[in-house]
């Protein structure tokens, strides 16, 4: 099969012929039909996330129809896969309804190959029936943009008035979630991201503008998806007493250190990580009811480190999905 491979961090993906992935018990063998593109790819390719198989197939938005099963799916059937791949089912955290912090999880496309290829294998516990009505490269950005954004959303609580600061992939996905809930969304972007600015108010947002500087208005919660440290204290600032800052990246530049006074008056600071797979029933059934539209650029497989560029350049609307 046609793949593109991570030989070693901070080197450029190298289009590969690899030999075909041959499900094991309880997997499914899987025609990749799309695969988005994640800010954690970045981090992986980066080296900023340390421990990855090498080498190894990036892509953890598979979008992917059954060629074989292990009795899950009917053959034909289209499947999503997500970043959590595999977990144990006996530590403390499986046994406690967070499968999402096991502690032996499996990721896909960081400890199992992905989809940047044309063909995968997944396990069919962690594989979720995709909507019907999205189209595929449109459905792929739900897998971890949508199902993570939704996580972090929830635990932002019923905040009335939402900050989202970074707009990217997932922000344009919560910002849809949480208008058709009545929310007020405030899109916080790099300042001179007019593009961004405008692109958050077509989707809702009351305000847009630099996140750094904040809104005119206080806030109930802030979801910060921009990896960038410095905008966590900017956004404890920026939330009423009781307020929650949700950090919703898996990696984030350092935090500079801060005054007591931030926190102090029962606001939270939290991380989100992960999924679990009821998070992804329950989002991919809500998405469809909305409903959530997608925007996103789709590339050839073989341009899949123009499509990372454009993530880190800050270039993309919406997300970026491979198709191979
Ligand atoms: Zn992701
Ligand atoms: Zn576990």
């Amino acid at each position: 099969m046609r793949a593109i491979v991570l030989d070693a961090p901070r080197q450029p993906l190298r289009p590969a012929e690899l030999p075909d992935p041959v499900p094991g018990p309880g997997q499914a063998l899987l025609r990749v039909r799309a695969c988005g593109v994640c800010r954690t790819d970045l981090h992986v390719v980066d080296g900023d996330l340390t421990e990855p198989k090498l080498p190894l197939v990036l892509g953890h938005q598979i979008v992917g129809e059954v060629l074989a099963s292990g009795g899950r799916f009917a053959p034909g059937a289209r499947v999503g896969v997500p970043w959590l791949g595999w977990t144990c089912g006996e530590c403390r955290y499986c046994l406690a309804s967070q499968e999402n912090l096991c502690d032996r999880a499996r990721f896909t496309g960081y400890d199992l190959d992905g989809g940047y290829a044309e063909l995968a294998v997944a396990d069919e516990r962690y594989c979720f029936p995709v909507p019907e009505g999205y189209p595929d490269e449109q459905a792929a950005p739900l897998l971890c943009a949508g199902l993570i954004g939704y996580r972090s959303l929830r635990l932002a609580g019923d905040a009335e008035r939402l900050g989202l600061y970074g707009f990217g992939a997932s922000a344009h996905i919560v910002c849809q979630v949480a208008v058709a809930r009545g929310r007020r969304v405030y899109a916080g972007t790099r300042a001179d991201d007019d593009e961004g600015q405008a692109f958050a108010q077509s989707l809702g947002a009351i305000w847009s503008g630099d996140a750094a500087a904040g809104p005119p208005d206080e806030l109930d919660a802030v979801i910060v998806f921009a990896p960038v440290g410095e905008l966590v204290p900017a956004a404890l600032r920026h939330v009423r007493k009781g307020g929650s800052v949700v950090c919703a990246g898996i990696h984030m530049s350092d935090i500079p250190s801060f005054p007591y006074e931030l926190l102090w008056g029962e606001r939270v600071l939290r991380s989100v990580a992960n999924l679990t797979r009821a998070d992804g029933e329950e989002f991919l059934a809500l998405a469809p009811t909305i409903p959530v539209r997608t925007e996103v650029e789709t590339f050839p497989l073989e341009e899949a480190n123009e499509a990372l560029d454009r993530l880190r350049r800050g270039t993309l609307r919406g997300a970026a999905v491979l198709v191979p």
